[in-house]
């Protein structure tokens, strides 16, 4: 922090990034609490080097959280001021012009976004603005949980460590009220959320996506509050079956930060007060605190979503896979009713449940023997909650390149898998109604249905539902005979 020639009249900007909401927002409650005017500002950045551009689904929801939170700031007393360009020019320059006296945020922890941080930051103190920064995004930091030298590459040691850390700080309630600065006039040009063409058009495939979510903090708390009351419990039990409701689907809600990580583990802690309480929170905890430790991996290992962890997957023999079998996998037609449900699940809601997020992830790695990044992308552009280390890092993990990874030779059977935790073929029956009617003993293999089967379930197979695009028993051969390569080469 540097000497302030503005201290006492200023105004504090607070540069709104992946931390959309008003409560738990250190940042926020920072100005709030500094009694300067507050200047809400968000800047739309897809031209600094090395910011990835969102996917179509995250820029749904990003508008709409947008929205959400222009409105929350607007029944607070202050008005969200939007911005289009490289925030590295953007920010100094408001900053400037309004006179603020600091300039406040949440830390991003993708390299290219620290850097760009890191630069505002020097111009900032340069011309005499004060610049705090707070963590509003993670429980714990890349480096607050660490080894002795280096940095954790194993989950369970790391969720040992982060588990006996102690107690966090409370989450902080939304600031009461907030006095709006006014926006000067001048160099900096404010643009409309409209203008920064965050939505689909021709077509509009969002339809979907706006029946299975509601962008926002509101919703994302209102969603925790259910969970914990009704879900909680049953986590542990519910959460591998993509048929039953289980899980929180926060997920897209935290990836913009509508919600902060330590809300959901004061919230979850706070009603798990029991011992039986404690152990059956335990499980979700544990999964919550994997979005730490991929940004953990991310932060040591920038390149996740690019390059594998284990370099000896740089040479590794992918195949060429034709174009037609990438396009059926995305577009859930592989013949496997759970990857077909998963993908058309995906494609419909802008979300996939997790079980089945390595069921289909597995398939097109090992099954099909595509190079991972070629799944990471379509996720990237297709999940709401699409995350720059959670899905690097899960894909990593699938493709058993990652750190803390699945062997490679472990490979998913599609059957077995549906059978095992879709028993009764709700979750596939919604996803893929064209084999709705079928017995559930073939609901996750139709090929194996007797004719008179498939006839009374309307199914003819090859017209109205594919045969499957490859044999899986041959399929794994092929995929453990291109890592015995792998490993001899
Ligand atoms: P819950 O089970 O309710 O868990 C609560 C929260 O914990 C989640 O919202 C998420 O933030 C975190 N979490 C849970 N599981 C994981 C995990 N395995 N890794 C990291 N964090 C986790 N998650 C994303 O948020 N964004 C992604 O882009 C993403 N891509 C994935 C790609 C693949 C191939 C796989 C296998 C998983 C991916 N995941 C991703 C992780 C996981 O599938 C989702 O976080 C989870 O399904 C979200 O649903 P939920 O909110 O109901 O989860």
């Amino acid at each position: 922090m540097t000497t302030n020639r503005r201290a006492d009249d200023g105004s504090v900007i607070v540069w709104f990034r992946d931390d959309l909401r008003l409560a738990d927002n250190p940042a926020l409650v920072a100005a709030a609490q500094s009694g300067r005017a507050i200047l809400p500002v968000y800047v739309h950045d897809e031209e600094s080097h090395g910011i990835r551009r969102l996917g179509g689904a995250a820029r749904w929801w990003l508008h709409h959280s947008l929205t959400a939170l222009s409105g929350a700031l607007k029944r607070h007393g202050a008005d969200l001021h939007i911005f289009n360009g490289p925030a590295v020019e953007i920010v100094p320059k408001l900053a400037h012009t309004s006179g603020a006296a600091a300039v406040c945020w949440n830390r991003r922890y993708q390299q290219a976004e620290g850097a760009l941080d890191d630069t505002v930051a020097v111009e900032l103190e340069a011309d005499g603005v004060e610049v705090e920064t707070f963590n509003g995004k993670l429980i714990h930091e890349p480096d607050e949980i660490r080894p002795k030298s280096g940095f954790y590459k194993v989950y369970s040691a790391y969720w040992k460590a982060a588990d006996a850390s102690g107690a966090l700080p409370e989450p902080e309630p939304a600031p009461k009220r907030l006095r709006g600065a006014e926006m000067p006039s001048g160099k900096v040009q404010a643009t409309t959320l409209g203008k920064l063409g965050l939505l689909p058009t021709r077509p509009d495939w969002s339809g979907g996506l706006a029946q299975a979510f509601t962008p926002g903090e509101t919703e994302a708390l209102r969603k925790l509050g259910r969970f914990v009351e009704t879900d909680l419990a049953a986590y542990g039990e519910r959460r591998d079956n993509p048929g039953v409701d289980g899980s929180s689907r926060l997920s897209p809600h935290l990836r913009f930060g509508e919600i902060s990580p330590r809300q959901i583990v004061a919230a979850v802690k706070e009603a798990s007060r029991t011992a039986a309480g404690k152990v059956k929170a335990q499980k979700f905890l544990q999964e919550i605190a994997w979005r730490d430790f991929s940004y953990n991996l991310l932060f040591h290992a920038p390149d996740l979503a690019t390059s594998p962890f284990a370099e000896r997957f740089e040479h590794f023999p992918w195949a060429d896979v034709p174009k037609a079998s990438i396009r059926a996998w995305q577009q859930g037609r592989t013949g496997y009713p759970i990857v077909d449900a998963g993908m058309r699940q995906l494609w419909r809601t802008g979300w996939m449940h997790n079980r089945v997020r390595m069921i289909t992830a597995s398939f097109l790695v090992k099954d099909l023997l595509c190079d991972w990044r070629v799944g990471e992308r379509w996720f990237w552009d297709t999940l709401c909650d699409a995350d720059p280390a959670n899905n690097a890092v899960n894909w990593q993990w699938v493709a058993g390149c990652g750190p803390d990874a699945a062997p490679f030779f472990r490979i998913f059977n599609p059957v077995l898998q549906g059978e095992k935790f879709d028993p009764k073929g709700t979750y596939v029956r919604e996803f893929v109604p064209e084999i709705k009617d079928l017995d559930a003993r073939f609901v996750h293999k139709p090929w194996e249905a007797p004719a008179e089967a498939l006839h009374a379930a309307g199914i003819r197979l090859g017209e109205t539902y594919p045969h499957p695009r490859v044999r899986h028993d041959e399929a794994r051969d092929r995929a453990l005979a291109a890592f015995k390569a792998s490993r001899e080469g």
